[in-house]
């Protein structure tokens, strides 16, 4: 049998043309098995919440006339937060799907990291309300070009990750570091957290599609298992790099590194 394969193999070199029909084959049927995991993906996470509002609403109308006044409210208040749940879901897809087969938006604005930076950084408390402590560390000054917008999004998922992932009285750190002596003159941008942490064989996955290390916390917090995938986008078209250092039970550090090419330095 290893003979036959081998044989196969050099028909394959000689006949130049077979070699390639071969490749593009395998290649075409691993697409499609992605394309199809991704239907049965995006229809389960859109049928669970379905479910849940289509139960509440036959319950509603079933009982009516037993129900008090607070128990239709509790039961619309939840039907709610899963359409909810549902609209985040479908804006995050259309998202990514931008990042992936839109025309790709310039990347060439100016975008000032410290306004971007403390704007994440506010709507992190936002989010947060009060439930951990939060630090905004800034050093040096910089002006990424990119798109304000993709960069935006990026920031802002790694931010409320840290959020959802970190249990109440934790603390979350934002930085943006640039400068000669950080990235090989390029910049960082970092979320830090002592949150739940991530175990290292989950690591290498964080950015696939819908791959979340715990589904039930995922979705309890909001969670779509679009963020990181979305975040892989944005980062590989600036040319930048996403390294993450996580210890689980300890917390997590996502930083975004930002080549020279993609930094400008004020003149002060
Ligand atoms: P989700 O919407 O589920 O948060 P993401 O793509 O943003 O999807 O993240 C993928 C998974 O990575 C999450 O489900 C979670 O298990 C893990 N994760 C992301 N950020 C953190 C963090 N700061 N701390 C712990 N786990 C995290």
């Amino acid at each position: 049998r290893k003979e036959g394969a081998l044989q196969v193999q050099l028909i394959r070199f000689a006949g130049h043309r077979r070699l390639l029909l071969s490749r593009d084959i395998s290649q075409l049927e691993k697409l499609e098995n992605m394309r199809r995991d991704f239907v049965a993906n995006v229809s389960h996470e859109l049928r669970t919440p379905l479910t849940v509002v289509g139960g509440f609403l036959e319950t509603l109308i079933d009982g009516l006339d037993d129900f008090s006044r607070a128990d239709v409210l509790h039961y619309l208040t939840l039907a709610s937060e899963q359409s909810t749940r549902m609209q985040c879901l479908i804006e995050e897809l259309l998202t990514l799907s931008a990042l992936e087969t839109g025309a790709p938006a310039p990347l060439e604005e100016a975008v000032e990291a410290e306004v971007l930076v403390r704007e994440v950084y506010d709507e992190t408390r936002l989010l947060s309300a009060g439930r951990h402590t939060l630090r905004l560390d800034l050093a040096g000054d910089g002006t990424l070009l990119g798109s304000r917008k993709e960069l935006h999004s990026a920031f802002a998922n790694l931010a409320s990750n840290a959020v959802r992932y970190t249990p109440t009285g934790g603390h979350i750190e934002i930085g943006w570091r640039s400068g000669p002596e950080c990235a090989g003159g390029g910049g960082e941008f970092w979320v830090g957290d002592d949150g739940i942490g991530i175990d290292a064989a989950d690591i290498p996955r964080l950015t696939e599609r819908f791959y979340r290390v715990d589904r039930g916390r995922s979705r309890e917090t909001g969670g779509t298992g679009l963020g990181l995938a979305i975040v892989k986008h944005v980062v590989t078209r600036h040319r930048a790099e996403l390294v993450v250092d996580s210890t689980p039970g300890k917390g997590s550090r996502f930083t975004v590194r930002f080549p020279p090419a993609r930094i400008e330095h004020a003149q002060r």
